[in-house]
């Protein structure tokens, strides 16, 4: 069989890129996230082609030494890709982030598997000729990629058992985990992997300095641990992108030691756009990356939020009350939130608004960058249930034109429109809000007066234009539409 060339190898590795790189640009945007999704999976279709189709040529070449084991990784493909499609299809919305972190975690330990089967056979992956020592460069490349690659595995575990809330493992609880000296062991442990490191990478001889590298595989695993645990589980969404980020750069660094360029470029695609999706997210909440890591009100702040709370008058009203006051309204603007996604109601809010359209209401939906959690959340909640892109405006946009509507409706939202974000006293001081409070009439809905994400009371559910519609989202609002005549 003719094997490919190199530079065959590298064109496909190419065009691969570009449809990454397309991707992203179509994943910026609800319209074009089906097209970016196509792209990535073109991309990766190409990338593991030309990937085997390279093994097959390497093989080739291998022929006296062994081969390559090939049929384990076509074993590995089929089996794990049907593990990875299977949990796809299934899994639920508001479980993505913990899925994502799974899925981390593995990219994680593929890095380390990688660098350690180059450490051992260096030759088998055209690093070096055999009988020739591990170059320093490649030492180094491969060291750096098993530190981020370790750190990224166990960090992705923790943050998974956070998420999932499922686990009575101490670690995989939401409450941080702090103890005395943490930072300062933290900072030990860290100190003795580079120490180690710089022993792996300087040692002399044909053969690695084994020991240094095991150890320093085994501290980067606990230190992944250690980083997370003082996390409180509602900011893992943050840490899973930044997590994301870490995988991107531990496959970079494995790839420059086998010079591969597409493990590089799309490891760097993943670690600059996990890097960039962690800041947004920290803007959006108006918090500092540095705030998360050490632990700020997704810890202690939540479980605070369950005791004493004032007792202030609300008004409250049914789902027919809210019909009625919908239906006569000329412009209404919805704002979803986390309820709105853990009461799967995204179909039947879409059947309200089709009602409401047809009375000659104008409705719209504002989406804020961090309702629900995970970014996008709102966006692929709508556009599950077919919302045209029209009807849906971000933060920016819309926040101007509350003070002109006549109704806002709130479902399970509840800090992305609390107005004590204005206050700079607020533990939420500064985070850009909905500005539901300036409509003229807001309906909100949920299922108590308990605080969201952050802990907090809010003040619009107490204005005296505020009306509180009691109950689990799918249900009030499927009264409503039955309501609407
Ligand atoms: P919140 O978590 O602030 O509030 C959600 C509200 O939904 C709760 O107050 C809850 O009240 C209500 N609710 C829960 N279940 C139901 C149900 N079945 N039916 C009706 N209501 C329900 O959500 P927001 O979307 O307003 O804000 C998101 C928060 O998450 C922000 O603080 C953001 O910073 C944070 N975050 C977001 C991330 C992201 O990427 N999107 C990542 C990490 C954090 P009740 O219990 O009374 O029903």
């Amino acid at each position: 069989m003719n094997a490919i060339s190199m530079n065959l190898v590298t064109l496909f590795y190419l065009v691969a890129s570009v449809c990454f790189i397309q991707a992203l640009k179509g994943l910026s945007s609800p319209s074009s996230a089906r097209l970016g999704n196509a792209f990535g999976m073109a991309g990766m279709a190409i990338a593991v082609l030309t990937t085997i189709a390279l093994m097959l040529k390497l093989q080739e070449r291998l022929q006296q030494g062994g081969g390559l084991g090939f049929g384990l990784v076509l074993l590995g493909v089929v089996v794990g890709g049907a593990i990875g499609a299977t949990a796809a299809k299934k899994v639920e919305m508001t479980k993505m982030p913990e899925l994502v972190a799974a899925m981390h975690s593995l990219i994680g330990l593929a890095a380390v598997c990688i660098a350690i089967a180059a450490v051992s056979e260096p030759w088998a992956f055209n690093i070096t000729t055999q009988g020739e020592p591990l170059p320093f460069g490649n030492r180094l490349e491969l060291f750096i990629g098993t530190f981020v690659g370790a750190v990224t595995f166990s960090g992705s575990v923790i943050a998974f058992g956070k998420l999932s809330g499922k686990y009575k493992f101490r670690l995989f609880q939401g409450a941080p985990v702090r103890f005395a000296g943490q930072h300062i062991l933290n900072l030990l442990v860290a100190i003795a992997i580079g120490a180690l490191g710089l022993v792996f990478c300087f040692a002399d001889g044909l053969e690695p300095a084994w020991g240094a590298f095991i150890v320093m595989a085994a501290l980067a695993f606990v230190l992944g641990v250690l980083i997370i645990i003082p996390i409180g589980g509602a900011d893992m969404p943050v840490v899973v992108s930044m997590l994301n980020s870490y995988s991107g750069w531990a496959a970079a660094g494995i790839g420059f030691s086998l010079n591969n360029a597409m493990l590089i470029i799309a490891g760097s695609l993943v670690g600059s756009s996990g890097a960039i999706l962690s800041y947004i997210m920290c803007k959006a909440m108006n918090r500092s990356f540095f705030n998360v890591l050490l632990g700020g009100f997704g810890g202690e702040a939540v479980a605070d939020a369950g005791g004493a709370k004032e007792q202030r008058p609300v008004k409250s009203g049914s789902a027919e009350d809210a019909a009625f006051i919908l239906q006569n309204a000329e412009s209404v603007i919805i704002v979803p939130g986390y309820g709105l996604a853990v009461a799967r109601a995204q179909h039947t809010v879409k059947e309200l608004v089709d009602k409401l359209t047809a009375h000659g209401v104008t409705v719209r939906y504002a989406i804020h960058p961090v309702a629900g959690r995970m970014p996008g959340h709102m966006n692929v909640l709508l556009a599950e249930a077919e919302v045209p892109y029209d009807q849906v405006a971000e933060m920016e946009d819309i926040n101007g034109e509350f003070g002109q509507t006549d109704v806002v409706l709130v479902l399970g939202a509840n800090d992305v429109v609390n107005p004590a974000a204005k206050d700079p006293k607020s533990a939420i001081a500064g985070m850009p809000i909905l500005e539901a409070y300036r409509a003229k009439s807001i309906i909100v809905n949920k299922r108590s007066m308990a605080s969201g994400y952050a802990g907090l009371d809010n003040d619009l559910f107490y204005q005296p234009n505020t009306m509180m519609v009691f109950g689990d989202a799918k249900k009030v609002i499927e009264a409503m539409v039955k309501a609407v005549d």
